[in-house]
């Protein structure tokens, strides 16, 4: 435990993050001002002064500078002037997830990676409540670490982001996991994709022997920093899962049985046919999933149950209605290539793709393949439509631009015939029409309810 006692704390950024450090800081001595380069909201604002809080909005002033220390919310990044002042002068700067760790003794179980954190650490609370076992559920998923700090007296399920782990120093969790790692957010790493990586590496650097460190053995980065891990002198124990191969310590696919391997020991769990989710990537999420209970000393019985009954997340493959025989599926949180890559790979038949919306210098024929395989009509939206049309225009036999959601859902369904798939995955950010990806996907679930 730190003693914050009396130290003088700036939090920078009052999102939702900054106001929950803030204020657990505040409950444990420090000597707490916020500070925002935009406005508050009035929420924010009224928490603070509940807690007789300072702080100031639109602007930091000199007062900003005073800091013994600071903490920062993940949206705020490294290269504001502000942090950059910080770490010039050679002071510390925290994320959020690495200050609510001071004041905790409990497991933390850590996820991330480039895609299906969201879908794992909701996977895993689904496990741990069948096992009964006392749990809160953090981190990047809506409710903050330093909100649950209190509460909890169980395990943390955090979901973690490679922003909140670019600043952490003492941060240790006795379960660690990246899933995966694809180009994504290159922006704030100086499009390196080794600077992304090691940053996401660093969730494995306080972990010592006692610890484990769970990872996606087919990925082929992840399996350069796992080399040089292994080097370390004090390295956590190493699991791995994959579909694909089968791995010395972890889980595995061996003729459609999921099998658990440790210390050169086979336990069969159960038939990959059974795991409540469909689609290759899912099963890359059951099998972490898996592992992370399975070093929380879970039961397999509990384990293979939680698979079979884990039903997933809105907004990620989500069966949104059947009409006429063609199921309409809402992958809207699908805001980058390789998540529409794997949402075209869980479906065997003939599929109707909506793509688009604000682009992130997407590389789309990565789809190429995939598209060729089982896409009979793109319907383009948003304002990334025109560049789709260039890379993916002659790839499916049809293409088809349009301006709303309700004109891509009703193109969708002049062309989709009974047995059919018609997928939102559009491989972009939101903001050009929606407020967020779950604006996006609760507009295209309205339209296809009006059909
Ligand atoms: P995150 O929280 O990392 O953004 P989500 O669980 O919200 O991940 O899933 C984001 C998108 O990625 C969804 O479209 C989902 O279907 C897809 N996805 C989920 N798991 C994986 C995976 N292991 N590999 C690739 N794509 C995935």
């Amino acid at each position: 435990m730190k003693d914050v006692q009396g130290k003088h704390i700036i939090v920078i950024g009052a999102a939702r993050s900054g106001i929950a450090a803030a204020l657990l800081l505040h409950k444990k001595g420090a000597d707490i001002f916020v500070s925002d380069h935009g406005s508050i909201s009035a929420e924010a604002k009224q928490k603070l002064d509940n807690a007789g809080i300072s702080y100031e909005e639109n602007g930091h002033t000199k007062k900003a500078r005073s800091a013994d220390l600071v903490v920062l919310s993940p949206g705020v990044p490294t290269e504001a002037p502000i942090i950059q002042y910080y770490l010039n002068e050679g002071k510390r700067v925290f994320s959020e997830i690495e200050a609510a760790s001071w004041f905790t003794d409990q497991k933390l179980i850590a996820v991330t990676g480039s895609n299906g954190k969201t879908t794992v650490v909701n996977w895993l609370d689904h496990l741990w409540k069948i096992a009964n076992r006392e749990h809160a559920l953090a981190g990047n998923i809506g409710v903050a670490f330093s909100d649950q700090i209190e509460s909890n007296n169980g395990d943390f399920l955090l979901e973690v982001s490679s922003f909140q782990l670019d600043h952490i120093n003492d941060f240790k969790p006795a379960v660690s996991m990246i899933l995966n790692i694809s180009p994504d957010h290159l922006n704030r790493y100086q499009n390196s994709l080794e600077a992304y990586a090691a940053a996401k590496f660093r969730i494995t650097e306080n972990q010592t022997a006692d610890d484990r460190f769970i990872f996606n053995y087919d990925d082929p980065i992840i399996q350069t920093h796992v080399e040089h891990l292994k080097q370390k002198q004090s390295a956590p124990q190493m699991w791995a899962f994959s579909n694909k191969n089968e791995v010395p310590q972890g889980a595995f696919v061996r003729d459609d049985q999921i099998i658990f391997k440790f210390n050169n020991k086979e336990e069969p769990l159960m038939p990959t046919q059974e795991l409540g989710l469909r689609g290759r990537h899912n099963l890359s999420n059951g099998l972490a999933t898996a592992l992370a209970a399975r070093a929380a000393e879970i039961k397999n019985e509990i384990i293979r149950e939680s698979l079979k009954t884990f039903t997933g997340v809105e907004h990620r493959l989500e069966v949104a209605r059947e009409v006429d025989g063609v199921k309409y599926i809402n992958d809207s949180k699908a805001t980058n290539v390789n998540a529409v890559w794997f949402a075209l790979d869980s479906f065997q038949v003939p599929i109707t793709l909506i793509l688009g919306g604000r682009d992130k210098g997407n590389d789309y024929s990565e789809l190429v393949d995939q598209i060729k395989d089982k896409v009979h009509t793109i319907i383009a939206i948003g304002e990334s439509k025109s560049r789709i049309e260039e890379q993916l225009g002659e790839v499916a036999p049809n293409f088809v631009k349009v301006e709303t959601m309700g004109g891509a859902v009703r193109a969708a369904q002049r062309g989709a015939k009974k047995g059919e798939v018609v997928l939102l995955s559009p491989a972009c950010a939101s903001f050009d029409m929606f407020d967020s990806y779950e604006h996006r996907g609760k507009i295209f679930k309205d339209e296809v309810n009006k059909l």
